[in-house]
């Protein structure tokens, strides 16, 4: 039998868990489709965060978003990948939080998000909380009970 340490979890500041944005992969919204197919590729990440020149957040763009664009009905139409900018094929209704939410609202949308974006309350883009980094936290405090 298994107990967890309920309070670290609950208690954890999603600044202290978060990965902090200049370790963080991102493209801008004007960048061109290509750009951000070579640093989705590169990186090995599906998705990464969509800033403006100011470093605000604005969405979420994928590979699965790009390849959906430029898919034709019975070819690549590769040519999109220069004329289609970032802003173009990215998802803006994205997930956010603020750094100064509850924990318990990250659980939450990791449910359903491999990975949320964090702002401050100007819309700075500030990282990213991984739903792999909240599973971590919860093995850390799982502690077996003697004799079980
Ligand atoms: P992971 O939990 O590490 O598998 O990450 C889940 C997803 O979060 C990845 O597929 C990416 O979309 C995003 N992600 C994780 N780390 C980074 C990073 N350093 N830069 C950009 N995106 C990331």
């Amino acid at each position: 039998m298994y107990s967890y340490q309920k309070e670290n979890i609950i208690n954890t500041k999603i600044e202290d868990l978060m990965i902090k944005s200049e370790k963080v992969a991102h493209v801008q919204v004007d960048n061109p489709l290509e750009h951000a197919l070579l640093v989705l590729t590169k990186s090995g990440y599906s998705a990464v965060p969509v800033l403006d020149r100011n470093y605000r957040l604005k969405g979420l763009i994928s590979t699965t978003m790009i390849m959906d664009t430029i898919l034709g009905i019975e070819s690549l139409e590769t040519e999109k990948l220069s004329l289609l900018k970032v802003e173009d094929v990215m998802n803006s209704d994205i997930p956010r939080l603020k750094l100064n939410h509850e924990f318990v609202r990250a659980l939450g949308l990791t449910i359903n998000h491999p990975f949320v974006c964090i702002e401050d309350n100007m819309g700075i883009f500030c990282g990213i909380l991984t739903r792999r980094s909240i599973i971590k936290l919860f093995t850390k405090n799982l502690t077996k009970l003697p004799n079980s």
